[in-house]
């Protein structure tokens, strides 16, 4: 009871906190840029800049440049190499973060330091506050689909590994995260563990041990739980054989998660059975989500931008449950609390923490203009309602007007902070000539073609897609995984579709005249996507930070290769013919 009372007023006076903070955006903006600039103005960075102890707003956007990540690399990569100068923050750098950098191809370093570690605290106990109060759950667990990175030292002797891991590793955070939030079903060798398969087979046994104290099904982002139900499916019966015999498969070979696992698992035949009927009953695994963990209140993680073409097998295996999209935060830092956790994820926005960073937001028509742009960005509490930026910001581990890469859309305002919709990724997808085609308008497109896989009761299960200039005209090619097989009348209905529905003028006029070719859809075999997260995790990814490439570079040999290989039917667009 005592512990219950203390996490209520601890909610409300975060809420509240929050409230005032955002009445005063403007003012906290400042504060928290003079904060920065104070404590880092003796650093070789910002040094160059000649701003003199002068901390206003007027001043820093007038002397400190806007830049992406290939700016700050030199700076970064001696810090990563050991240089303990101040070199972009007064203080030393201690720990470097790994992006995910799906987008690219290759994971990006970014600094991390103790305040990234606040701000996450800061976000976690807000998000909870507001999810709370309209979702309130009692004892229980989640269930939590998290899986760290390896973490390594550089040559500098940093210790490097995912922001996620970075900041769950982290003592004080774990603190906050017990005091506050349910406690998960896995023990840490589970979730730590060195072994992505292994760690989630476990996770999934956790969860069916548990499963009537279950009441929260949740990741980082959603990806990772369609990935683990996906998995259930082929191996519901061996984990049924398990808690059936209380005896871990052979297929868990890590001597720590063999341990902790069997202070959990004992021989239950009453559960296995329960779980084997309802596996067995099931129609096309609908509601899979509430029939293994009755109890359960909500589904919880990231499902906005790049998960929200997972959404559509989430509610299925979610059935009635709500789904609450988790925050808006990246490797350089926290961004927005979704503060309506009822909002479906289609609608959910991300109210802007005002005292995390400095914000400045680049108007998305302004910006082709190279560095005329320095002074053409706008504070937080400027922005407009419904005009789409691109995120630049200044934070306290030695990111300064830093491009964030992502574009975001105003939809509202919470006192006088906004109210931002992830719009997508900025960098260009795909181009040829003079078409422009971003990730959301891939992700249309595909939604579009992907609709004349219904009567057919068939769904793509994942996509990306390159473009082919060895060929003359280049053209674009759509790798689509489905969920069975389709005709060939189908498909082609489909690839002509896709072609037609990237409605850029500059790819509609190419088309036209042949200066881009016919768009090529490449059927992959089943399981392909999940080698590519394999692929990923081999390299030293984290899974729970995995986003599926949705465009994959010429450089990127390696995915091109598994894509390639496993193509098993290929059509060719008769659209604009
Ligand atoms: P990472 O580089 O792995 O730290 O990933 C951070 C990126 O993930 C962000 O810059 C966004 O592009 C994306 N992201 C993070 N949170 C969200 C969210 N709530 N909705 C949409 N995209 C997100």
């Amino acid at each position: 009871m005592m512990e219950y009372i203390e996490k209520k007023f601890d909610v409300e006076q975060v809420i509240e906190d929050f409230e005032l903070m955002t009445k005063d955006a403007g003012r906290i903006q400042e504060e928290t840029l003079g904060k920065i600039l104070k404590e880092n103005e003796g650093t070789e960075y910002m040094k160059q800049w000649g701003l003199n102890g002068r901390t206003d707003v007027e001043t820093f956007k007038a002397c400190v440049p806007i830049v992406s990540h290939n700016d700050l690399n030199p700076y970064i990569q001696r810090i990563v190499d050991g240089d303990l100068s101040p070199i972009l923050t007064g203080k030393p750098i201690q720990a470097i973060s790994l992006s995910s950098g799906t987008t690219q191809g290759k994971p990006k370093f970014v600094p991390f330091n103790d305040v990234l570690v606040n701000s996450a605290m800061q976000t976690f106990k807000l998000s909870f506050a507001f999810r709370n109060r309209e979702f309130p759950i009692g004892n229980g667990k989640a269930l939590h689909f998290f899986y760290s990175s390896k973490q390594f030292k550089t040559k500098g002797g940093l210790a490097a590994g995912t922001a996620s891991t970075n900041v769950f590793r982290n003592a004080q955070f774990q603190k906050t995260v017990k005091a506050m939030s349910t406690p998960v079903c896995s023990p840490d060798e589970v979730t730590f563990g060195p072994d992505f398969q292994q760690s989630l087979y476990c996770h999934l046994l956790c969860g069916l041990i548990f499963r009537n104290e279950v009441q929260v099904v949740s990741s980082m982002f959603a990806h990772s739980i369609v990935h683990a139900f996906q998995s259930f499916e082929q191996i519901w019966e061996a984990l049924v054989v398990d808690i059936r015999e209380g005896d871990l498969s052979s297929r868990v070979t890590v001597p720590s998660i063999r341990l902790a696992m069997s202070k959990l698992l004992k021989p239950d035949p009453e559960l296995a059975e329960t779980i084997y009927i309802k596996c067995s009953s099931l129609s096309n695994w609908y509601g899979l989500i509430p029939e293994l963990f009755p109890n359960t209140k909500y589904i919880h993680g990231v499902m906005t931008g790049s998960m929200e073409p997972y959404l559509k097998k989430l509610r299925h295996y979610a059935g009635e449950l709500p789904l609450l999209s988790a925050d808006y935060c990246s490797s350089e830092g926290c961004i927005g609390v979704n503060v309506n956790p009822k909002l479906p994820p289609e609608m959910v926005t991300y109210a802007v923490l005002p005292n995390i960073a400095y914000f400045e937001f680049l108007p998305l028509k302004e910006n082709l203009i190279g560095m005329e742009q320095a002074n053409s960005t706008v504070g937080l509490t400027e922005v407009k309602l419904g005009e789409e930026y691109e995120i630049v910001f200044t934070n306290f581990a030695g990111l300064y007007r830093y491009r964030l890469g992502d574009v975001v859309k105003i939809k509202g305002f919470h006192n006088g902070t906004p109210e931002l919709q992830f719009v997508c990724r900025k960098d260009l997808l795909l181009s040829i000539n003079i078409d422009k085609n971003t990730e959301k308008d891939l992700q249309l497109a595909v939604e579009a073609a992907g609709k004349h896989l219904v009567d057919e009761i068939l769904e793509v299960v994942d996509f990306t897609s390159h473009v082919n200039i060895s060929a003359d005209p280049g053209h674009y090619v759509i790798f689509w995984e489905l969920s069975g097989e389709a005709t060939d009348e189908i498909l082609q209905e489909c690839c002509n579709c896709l072609d037609k529905s990237f409605l850029d003028a500059g790819y509609v006029s190419s088309r036209k005249v042949n200066a881009i070719g016919a768009l090529e859809l490449r059927i992959v075999k089943k399981g392909t996507f999940h080698k590519i997260l394999d692929h990923f995790v081999g390299l030293g990814g984290a899974a729970s930070q995995f986003k599926t490439p949705r465009c994959v570079g010429p450089k990127n040999s390696s995915l091109i290769e598994i894509l390639s290989s496993n193509v098993v039917k290929s059509y060719s667009s008769t659209a604009f013919c």
